[in-house]
């Protein structure tokens, strides 16, 4: 049976405070099980993209005025937050936000809460976190302030793991972190894609590493998109080797 994407944009237009014009007339969709790419660069809207699917963006005043966004085949345009999270919609913020001053394992906990309701009560929940990150087991005592960045990105998936999401939406997971973490951390989150089967959105300034794993991406720019293709394809476009790859 065709079934429907797991996100769609058509054609929506985002605006912050009734008055700014973030995204233009953006059409996109993820299928179920892949990685999508959204790359461009700073302010081209990518976070608002993000922002708007989650439902958060609403509470900073932005609103789709145009056109419709459907999760697994429903319109969700301008949806709350709440609905979202129900639907097993995770959002990772930009900036790495871990509780600095709470240990990791208290961090993990956090995951076991969903709009202030416990999700889950045994500790083996916790068993998809290590799986993927078993340095964060041996940092269970340490305060997250102390982390690295690297673990500080790795305790901020672990956490929407225990979710367990259906669509995990990523924003910079790579700002930040030295090349080989960045390797690293795209290497576990197709891991985690194809073994958990959840579909992602990857919003990155960083094409390359983006589009190592990813099976699609888009090309945002002005809250347009430029270009869209398979992460294959676009990676051996001209555009992309000289603006973002640096490579032609
Ligand atoms: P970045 O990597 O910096 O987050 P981005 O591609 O994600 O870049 P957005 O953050 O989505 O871009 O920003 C798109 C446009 O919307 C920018 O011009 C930005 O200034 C504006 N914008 C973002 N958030 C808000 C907000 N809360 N209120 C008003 N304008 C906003």
């Amino acid at each position: 049976a065709d079934e429907p994407p797991v996100v769609e944009l058509d054609n929506a237009e985002i605006v912050y405070d009734r008055t700014f014009l973030a995204v233009q007339g953006v059409s996109m969709s993820a299928d179920r099980g892949d990685i999508v790419a959204l790359l461009g660069p700073n302010g081209a809207g990518k976070s608002t993209i993000l922002k708007m699917i989650s439902g958060i963006g609403r509470s900073e005043r932005g609103e789709v005025t145009r056109g419709s966004v459907y999760y697994e085949g429903d319109e969700v345009t301008n949806a709350k937050t709440n609905e979202m999270v129900d639907r097993n919609v995770t959002h990772i913020l930009e900036g790495r936000r871990v509780f600095e001053d709470l240990t990791v394992e208290e961090n993990l906990r956090c995951g076991l809460y969903r709009g202030g309701r416990r999700i889950r009560y045994s500790k083996s929940d916790y068993d998809i976190a290590f799986e993927y990150f078993p340095k964060l087991e041996e940092l269970l005592d340490v305060e997250a302030g102390y982390c690295s960045g690297g673990e500080q990105q790795m305790l901020v998936i672990a956490r929407a793991l225990i979710h367990r999401p259906n669509l995990l939406l990523l924003d910079e997971p790579s700002l930040g972190l030295a090349p080989k973490l960045v390797v690293d951390i795209y290497e576990t989150l197709r891991e985690i894609n194809r073994e958990e089967d959840i579909t992602m959105i990857i919003a990155d300034q960083n094409a390359k590493e983006t589009l190592e794993v990813a099976d699609y991406g888009y090309v945002l720019e002005n809250g347009q998109v430029e270009l869209h293709d398979p992460a294959d394809v676009l990676m051996d476009r001209e555009e992309i080797k000289e603006f973002y790859l640096g490579t032609s």
